[in-house]
């Protein structure tokens, strides 16, 4: 029973650092957080379960070899040198006998660990886990055969070797379990980020060709009157003109493609103050030129007088509003009106994006945001999913009202950033 409780708490004390890896993935685009992320919950687990040491059949025995293992795998040299440090300075601290040696011991496991560590990412799941598993039994087995053998005890390896293989096998498959869970999760957040990412893709692909029509009027403009230019006998005033309408031509043009192009742009993912009024206009921009190809009105109404910022990324949040917006506009088959709102109210934004298209019954409302749920013929359904999560990763709210043949409304309130 007493081991039972003991190798329950190690369990738990492992498991920790596992249950923070969403945490420690979203720190991976910061090198240095990253590591530290990894190395403190490792370091602690060091530290935790050479502080609760298990007894198996009167062998005492702990996992320290378990939490070094796995952390140095996933964070790296540096953070497996932290690692190793920890251990022996903790080992140090708790007066254990021949520190040197047992320096030398250990350092084998090191070696390897240089040797091979590069290569681990790039493995498959079952061999991450065997590779693991070797790691964390080598550890302990190569650090205690030479210390063993260098304090003239070596016969301890064989002492009770039941027990000692009991803690082996026990051992290999907490690794495993550990490594597959680790995988499993960050599997799971990579292929999140790639449904944002091939969404963000998808409305680029759609919007292409509303962007090259769009463009194809300035430029018939522009060739009326280059082509005026060369032929009449213009005074100076109408040559001012035509040049003014030339360049507002021109610029049209340029903020269509710019806009067009930042949609494209691969996002680093920061997080800062975004002020809804200036974000609005951004998506009454990028929205204009799908929603004429497609015979739509926007009107865009913003309480300006009060500025209003809220916290998020940037990107992401032109991202979610798109995709709604953007549904809104292929939900009005037949022409509409396509109106942006903004009311600044409680210390809270409330952004509203209508339509009066077809609408949604109780049955549509309800799979709306599930994944793959369209009524397009080349819709992915991810798009409401994806919108969804960025809003709420931001602290935002969502109500719909929706109404069959009359059209949508989505509200979304954030909160103020602090
Ligand atoms: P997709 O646009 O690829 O179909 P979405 O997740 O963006 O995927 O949308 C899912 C479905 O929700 C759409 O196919 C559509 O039927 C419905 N929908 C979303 N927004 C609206 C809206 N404003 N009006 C009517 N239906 C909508
Ligand atoms: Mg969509």
């Amino acid at each position: 029973m007493e081991y039972l409780k003991d190798l329950l708490l190690n369990i738990f004390i492992i498991c920790s650092p596992l249950a923070l890896y969403p945490y420690i993935y979203k720190a991976k685009n910061n090198t240095l957080l990253y590591r530290l992320c990894l190395a403190i919950p490792f370091s602690l687990a060091i530290i935790t379960t050479m502080s609760f040491p298990i007894s198996i059949n009167g062998l005492i025995y702990d996992f320290r070899s378990i939490p070094l293992a796995i952390g140095s795998l996933f964070g790296g040299i540096q953070v497996s040198i932290f690692l190793y440090a920890t251990l022996l300075l903790y080992r140090y601290f708790q007066d254990s006998p021949n520190d040197l040696l047992y320096v030398l011991s250990i350092l084998p496991s090191f070696a390897f660990f240089v040797f091979f560590h590069k290569s681990y990412s790039s493995l498959s799941l079952s061999r991450k886990i065997t590779v693991a598993i070797i790691y964390c039994t080598l550890i302990k087995m190569v650090t205690f055969g030479i210390y063993l053998s260098f304090t003239g005890l070596l016969e301890l390896l064989m002492y009770k070797p039941w027990a000692t293989v009991q803690t082996y096998v026990l051992q290999g498959f907490i690794v495993g379990v550990s490594v597959y869970v680790i995988e499993m999760q960050h599997r799971f957040f990579m292929m999140q980020e790639e449904i944002v990412r091939s969404e963000k893709m998808k409305i680029v692909g759609d919007m292409a060709a509303s962007v090259a029509h769009e463009i194809r009027n300035p430029l018939t403009t522009l060739k009326g009157f280059i082509q005026l230019f060369a032929t009449a006998d213009l005074d100076k005033d109408k040559r001012i003109l035509y040049q003014k309408v030339c360049f507002e031509e021109l610029d049209r043009a340029e903020s269509i493609i710019a806009d067009y192009l930042s949609l494209a742009k691969p996002d680093p993912e920061i997080v800062e103050a975004i002020d809804i009024h200036q974000e609005m206009h951004y998506l009454a921009n990028v929205l204009m030129t799908y929603a004429n190809y497609n015979n739509i009105q926007i009107q865009v109404m913003t309480e300006e007088e009060q500025v209003f910022h809220i916290q998020g990324d940037r990107y992401k949040f032109r991202q979610a509003l798109i995709n709604i917006g953007k549904n809104a506009i292929e939900a009005m088959q037949n022409g509409g009106l396509l109106e942006l709102k903004t009311i600044i109210r409680d210390n809270h934004a409330w952004v509203i994006l209508s339509d009066n298209g077809s609408g949604m019954s109780t049955e549509q409302m309800k799979r709306l945001g599930t994944p793959y749920y369209s009524t397009k013929e080349k819709g992915t359904g991810l798009g409401t999913m994806v919108s969804f999560g960025i809003i709420k990763k931001m602290n935002g709210k969502i109500t719909i009202k929706s109404e069959l043949g009359e059209g949508t409304e989505f509200n979304l309130i954030f909160p103020k950033a602090n």
